[in-house]
């Protein structure tokens, strides 16, 4: 077989084929590689491999053919350089920090982030001389603003969570760039199938695997993917000595998440987009955080950075957290887990779970209220997740 130039395809082909080097078994899928070591056919043979004058296995801390497989391929659909895998989402942050930051650097976070990207960079980076100011998603003036000298990247989600609200990365790339910063985006909502971060000037995109890549649950792992220069210099000696690697078992695991990624993604975006149709036309509520909508405040945004809307959909309730609990408890088929991106349709009240250890003051402030409900929605048939969902309306 010649070896293909995987650039040369379209995401869906790179997602399905990328990454695999068929071994002389001649196998048709990708094998789990369980070994922690590799054998070297010489003394100098070693001493080549391990100064890295010579390419080649060493060590499953940062080399292992099942992981590079994932790494590839990961690479090549977000239109990145280079791949690093990691033991979960929260690994990968830490990497990048722990790679890039030195006592006396700033950081601008996005104040809506998963709460524990907000605790690592606020608790472990700050306990170590690093500064973090939060601010606005959506407020571009405030992000400038919030930029010193000493600022070394600025971090968000987009759409973010719970509320669904959409960052123009291309501003925020622009003004990173001006003040000789790097602008990171968590892409875990939309996956290289609905946003590239790349094309639109971000420098490095991190991921949670352990939502739509995986897709059913079943594994953790995480991912950041840079230029050759950045991961090279700054997360892979972190990897390689921090430790935080993925296994090779979840990495096959991720790998056949990527297979179906783009026709899974489509299909949990038009349920979404159709039950968030729906939901705006039931009583009881009163409004629903879905960027597909023209209700929405930044529909038109969204419509220009994203193929398709997402998988995720949040709405308030009239009635309060009374309403909220009463409408999550009375369905019979939807999980009720903070966990997102599974074929199973999940539901959660942040306000009380993934947000509950935050201050009403600070909650309020997010804007995240207390009839506030959100969907991550499934794979199964909408009517039976509408039929659900109506039990307790
Ligand atoms: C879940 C999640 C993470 C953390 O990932 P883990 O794999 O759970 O460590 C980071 N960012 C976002 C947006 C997430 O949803």
């Amino acid at each position: 077989m010649t070896d293909i130039n995987w650039n040369d395809y379209t995401l869906e082909t790179q997602a399905i084929r990328a990454g695999h080097k068929r071994t002389h078994e001649d196998e048709h899928s990708m094998p789990i590689f369980a070994t922690s070591s590799y054998v070297f056919k010489s003394a100098e043979e070693a001493s080549l491999r391990f100064t890295g004058q010579k390419p080649g296995n060493i060590y499953s801390r940062f080399t292992n053919p099942t992981v590079n497989a994932f790494q590839e391929r990961l690479a090549l659909m977000e239109k990145g350089e280079r791949c690093l895998a990691f033991s979960s989402g929260m690994a990968a942050i830490m990497a990048v920090g722990m790679g890039l930051l030195k006592a006396g650097d700033h950081v601008v976070c996005s104040r809506s982030v998963f709460g524990n990207t907000v605790l690592m960079f606020q608790n472990y980076f700050g306990k170590f001389g690093v500064e973090t100011d939060f601010v606005d998603l959506i407020d571009t003036a405030a992000w400038d603003a919030a930029i010193k000298p000493n600022t070394r990247f600025l971090f968000l989600e987009t759409p973010s969570n719970p509320l669904i609200e959409i960052a123009d990365i291309a501003a925020l790339a622009d003004i990173a760039h001006r003040h000789n910063a790097l602008l990171i985006v968590d892409n875990c909502f939309c996956t290289p199938v609905l946003q590239k971060p790349f094309e639109l000037g971000a420098d490095i995109v991190i991921h949670s695997a352990t939502k739509y890549i995986d897709g059913q649950g079943r594994c953790v792992g995480g991912a950041v993917v840079a230029s050759d220069e950045i991961i090279e210099k700054y997360i892979y000696p972190y990897l390689r000595t921090g430790g935080a690697t993925m296994s090779p078992f979840n990495a096959w695991v991720f790998l056949s998440g990527l297979e179906t990624l783009a026709i899974r993604m489509k299909a949990h975006c038009d349920s979404a987009f159709e039950l968030a149709k729906w939901l705006e036309q039931q009583p009881g509520i009163a409004k629903v955080h879905y960027p597909g909508l023209v209700s929405h405040a930044q529909h038109e945004l969204a419509k220009r950075q994203q193929s398709h809307f997402g998988g995720v959909v949040s709405f308030e309730l009239t009635g309060g957290k009374e309403h909220a609990w009463r409408l999550i408890d009375a369905t019979e088929m939807l999980s009720i887990t903070a966990n997102l991106g599974d074929v199973k349709s999940t539901i959660t009240h942040p306000a009380t779970t993934t947000h509950g250890r935050l201050s009403p003051e600070v909650r309020a402030a997010a804007g995240i209220k207390d009839g506030l409900v959100r969907i991550s929605v499934g794979l199964e048939n909408l009517e039976d997740i509408k039929k659900d969902i109506l039990r307790g309306l």
